[in-house]
């Protein structure tokens, strides 16, 4: 037990670390160790919602009519302050998710960055102006803020996530309600402490720590709320989409059931790189983890051999004790599904190695579970259509290209998907065919660029608008066109 265990942590509302209206509290367990809890959170509920839109409403004519150049001062310090403490932040994110210090610490130094970003773009980011036959009028586009922006986020990325979110809400000139995680709220605490630090006037940011069904539809529902970026399964953002008023925009990053198609002509060292990277990192909790492997069959026995000898080599430990390539499961929900779908693969495929709980010393208390790898796998199973969110690959064998491509697309999901190959015909094909929002050629599903867009297709996102990169501000702002004569 350390200070941290003890700390009592508040959500902020109008400018105030203030309980919520229940005062009930509870712990923030660390994955690797259940018995260590990482500070106590707010069971916040729908009184505490709407008193943040209330709050986030009051304060949005005033940061509206902020000089960009303050919004961007405040975000700039922000950042600094995320990079100055980037090392005690890193080390509350890898307590209270699990994944390793070294990862940990460079998703907030992405954060700061992202901010960063965001107060450069944003104050560049214009409207039009439109050529017409009157010589005595202009007519234009003029950008403006929507007003009050909910930004909900999950526990697998709780600092760069919201700051992809909260960084251009702000400098647009809107005003948020941030709801992170309940299973990792204290890096999202975190975050919006560094944009109190750097100055955010009363009500600008407002934070609210709880669960879903107490608090989500007072901050989803609410007619104040004029959008809501959400990032989390299919299941939540479908709901919360459906649930939104007329009036409220909505942008839903959601689940995804990743493809890495490995041709003939791959190379195949590098191809089961990719398959590793791509499955087993964040212990496979990334929206755009690989989840399936579709090997053209001519390599499938080659490629099987030297992902086993690869997964073999695969550390597993707490990321707080060092550099491994798996961490625990992020919470014991988590743990359950994924060793309820190792049962189920066991029953459907062949299942070659994994999936095992991890007991012993340094394990007992944690989520551990071994990678898993299953073949045999065909697209009918639930192990190649549903979510698993989890250290767990899939092999499925095809025969060449168009077969691939048509296993690839046979999913509702299309957040992320690879090919790797040697021949640039399929190269090019693969980027037009594959229906997925992010394409990776000889690269990992997962990753990607704070400056370029990101976001799903089908299923894995509203594809209203993307996030991320300059585009990630349209969300954002809404048109108005002028025309001006005389
Ligand atoms: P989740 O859907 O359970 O929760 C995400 C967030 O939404 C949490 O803060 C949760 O409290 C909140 N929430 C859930 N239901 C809500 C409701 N009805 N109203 C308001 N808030 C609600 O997801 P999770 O378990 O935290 O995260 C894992 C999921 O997130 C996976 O499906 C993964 O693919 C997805 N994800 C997607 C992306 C992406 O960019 N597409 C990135 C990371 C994670």
């Amino acid at each position: 037990m350390d200070e941290l265990s003890q700390q009592e942590f508040r959500n902020y509302i109008g400018g105030e670390w203030v309980p919520c209206a229940s005062g009930a509290t509870a712990p923030n367990i660390n994955p690797a160790d259940t018995a260590d809890v990482v500070g106590r959170f707010p069971l916040s509920d729908a009184v505490d919602g709407a008193r943040a839109v209330d709050a986030a409403q009051a304060a949005f004519a005033a940061w509206r009519d902020t000089p960009i150049s303050k919004r961007a001062a405040i975000l700039f310090r922000a950042a600094q302050h995320l990079e100055d403490h980037a090392d005690s932040v890193a080390r509350e994110l890898t307590r209270e998710e699990g994944k390793s210090l070294a990862l940990a610490r460079d998703e907030v130094l992405r954060s700061a960055q992202t901010i960063r970003f965001y107060a450069v773009e944003g104050q560049s980011f214009t409207g039009e102006t439109f050529v017409n036959d009157d010589p005595d009028m202009v007519v234009y586009s003029q950008r403006e803020p929507l007003g009050v922006v909910t930004v909900i986020s999950p526990w697998n990325f709780p600092i760069s996530i919201p700051a992809r979110k909260i960084a251009p809400a702000l400098i647009s000139g809107n005003t948020v309600v941030f709801k992170p995680s309940s299973d990792a709220p204290l890096s999202g605490y975190r975050l919006a402490e560094a944009f109190v630090q750097a100055g955010l006037p009363p009500g600008v940011l407002n934070l609210v720590i709880g669960p879903a069904s107490k608090v989500g539809q007072a901050i989803t529902a609410a007619p104040a709320v004029r959008a809501i970026s959400f990032t989390g399964s299919t299941a939540a953002g479908e709901q919360i989409h459906r649930g939104a008023g007329l009036t409220t925009r909505t942008q839903m990053e959601l689940g995804g059931k990743n493809p890495l198609i490995v041709l003939a002509d791959a190379d195949l060292e590098r191809a089961v790189d990719l398959a590793v990277k791509g499955g087993f990192s964040l212990s496979g909790q990334a929206c755009t983890g690989t989840s399936r492997l579709l090997v053209d069959r001519k390599v499938l026995p080659a490629f099987t051999d030297k992902l086993l000898a690869r997964m073999k080599a695969l550390t597993i430990g707490n990321g707080l004790d060092g550099n491994f390539d798996l961490g625990p499961l992020a919470t014991r929900k988590q743990l359950d599904t994924v060793l309820s779908y190792v049962a189920l693969g066991k029953q459907e495929a062949t299942h070659l190695t994994g999936g095992d709980r991890l007991e012993g010393s340094g394990f007992d208390r944690g989520y551990y579970v071994t990678p898993a790898l299953f073949t045999g796998v065909t697209q009918q199973m639930r192990i190649a259509r549903e979510e698993i969110f989890g250290p767990v690959l899939a092999l499925i064998a095809v025969d060449g290209y168009d077969e691939a491509i048509a296993c690839a697309n046979d999913t509702e999901y299309g957040l992320s998907a690879a090919i790797a190959t040697t021949d640039a015909r399929y190269a090019h094909r693969f980027a037009r065919d594959i229906q997925a929002g992010t394409v990776k050629i000889n690269r990992t599903t997962t990753g990607n660029l704070i400056n370029a867009p990101f976001g799903g297709l089908k299923s894995s996102s509203t594809s209203t608008f993307r996030e991320s990169g300059r585009v990630g501000l349209e969300f954002y702002t809404q048109i108005k066109t002028v025309y001006r004569a005389g």
